[in-house]
């Protein structure tokens, strides 16, 4: 058999229609603490959505409402468009997986994955059928009659994947399920997790903290604040165009310039800068302008571009794939993104001129 048709035949196997999922006004709280404040989310059919957010902002309890692990206080929970709000979690057909470790111990990976599917009375051979097919998807088919103690926490992980989506889940959900992990297993496993959710097409809500996970893994990125959305779009956007300070705080590096708005653009640095949607459009502004947006002339150059303002490096690091150097202008220091090829060029005490990109950011009112 052709590794194009193994492949169709474990498509036909695993793959999922998806199904659309509406949380609507959704409201939970625990004495004075609100963690859902009237919290409304789409996930389109198969589309996986990762929820980013500061530690206590809700997304965990969005999800677990979304599994029926929480009762909300009000608003409503709808899949593929039949109304779950108070239907109970055995009967809402979802798959789910949490930090490591979650396996059964006492089960070897083979029958852990096995596991819903007993519970839900399919014969020894349908099972056995079932968990081969789940196991060769997360590409742990030789271990599968090993115990989770005999398993790295990556390979438990794939197990945990393989056993939620054994049995078929309307909707699959993954609480952190990377944050036990090592950096190096922990992107590789995320980029494996988008793979099979793309190959089974479930649709998908992903809860963590990590920005870089979230950007990595989604067709769109809800970041969400005192429990509430703050914005929902896809990483590229997301990330070029912040909606609010806090966003374009939370996603990526950022850098609060002092300037001057005016008719839709600001004066950052002696030069011109486009202002996104949602800025302050007059007056005295700080410009967030991150790092990579900005060009770092040696002074000895600078003739050959319209110089900004006199800098002095305070430092600069060598990050592996390009280098980040902190300069002084004035009172402010300032974040820039060169090619790694160039962090030597710049050695503390060394005058500089920085000069901004002109790509659009965003504007706040100074305070
Ligand atoms: P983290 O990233 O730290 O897990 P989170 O964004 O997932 O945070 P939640 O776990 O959803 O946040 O919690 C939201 C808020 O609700 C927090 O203030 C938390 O302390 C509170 N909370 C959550 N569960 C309970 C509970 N069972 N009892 C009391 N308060 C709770």
């Amino acid at each position: 058999m052709s590794a194009t048709t193994a492949r169709e035949d474990r498509r036909n196997a695993t793959a999922h229609q998806g199904v659309a999922v509406e949380l609507t006004a959704l409201r939970r709280t625990y004495g004075q603490v609100t963690a859902l404040d009237d919290l409304t989310l789409r996930l389109a059919p198969g589309e996986l959505v990762a929820l980013l957010g500061p530690s206590g902002c809700g997304k965990t309890t969005a999800l677990r409402c979304l599994a029926g692990l929480e009762d909300p206080d009000g608003g409503r929970i709808e899949v593929g468009g039949k109304d779950l709000t108070r239907v109970p979690t055995n009967r809402r057909d979802m798959g789910m997986v949490f930090q490591a470790y979650s396996l059964f111990p006492h089960l070897t990976a083979r029958q852990n994955v096995e596991f819903g599917l007993q519970l839900r009375g399919h014969n020894a051979q349908r099972r056995r059928t079932r968990a081969a097919e789940m196991l060769e998807l997360v590409g742990l088919e030789s271990q599968a009659d090993r115990y989770a103690h005999q398993m790295s926490g990556g390979q438990q992980q794939r197990v945990a994947l393989a056993r939620a989506l054994a049995i078929e889940p309307q909707v699959l959900l993954l609480d952190e399920p990377l944050s036990a992990l090592d950096a190096k297993v922990r992107v590789q496993l995320r980029d494996e997790i988008r793979r099979i959710q793309l190959d089974v097409g479930t649709t998908t809500l992903f809860v963590t903290h990590d920005q870089e996970e979230a950007l990595a893994v989604a067709d769109r990125v809800g970041v969400m604040r005192h429990g509430r959305l703050e914005q929902i779009a896809p990483p590229e956007e997301l990330y070029s165009q912040p909606a609010s300070e806090f966003v374009a705080d939370f996603v990526g590096v950022t850098n609060r310039l002092p300037g001057t708005a005016s008719q839709g653009t600001a004066t950052v640095l002696g030069s011109s800068v486009p202002l996104l949607a949602g800025s302050a459009t007059e007056g005295a502004v700080m410009v967030l302008v991150r790092p990579e947006h900005l060009a770092l002339d040696p002074v000895a150059d600078s003739a050959t571009h319209d110089p900004g303002p006199a800098a002095t490096v305070v430092s600069a690091s060598f990050l592996g794939a390009h280098g980040r150097v902190r300069v002084r202008v004035g009172e402010h220091t300032v974040l820039v993104q060169v090619p790694s090829a160039a962090v030597a060029d710049f050695t503390a005490g060394a005058p500089v001129r920085v000069r901004p990109l002109g790509i659009p950011a965003l504007a706040v009112a100074s305070a």
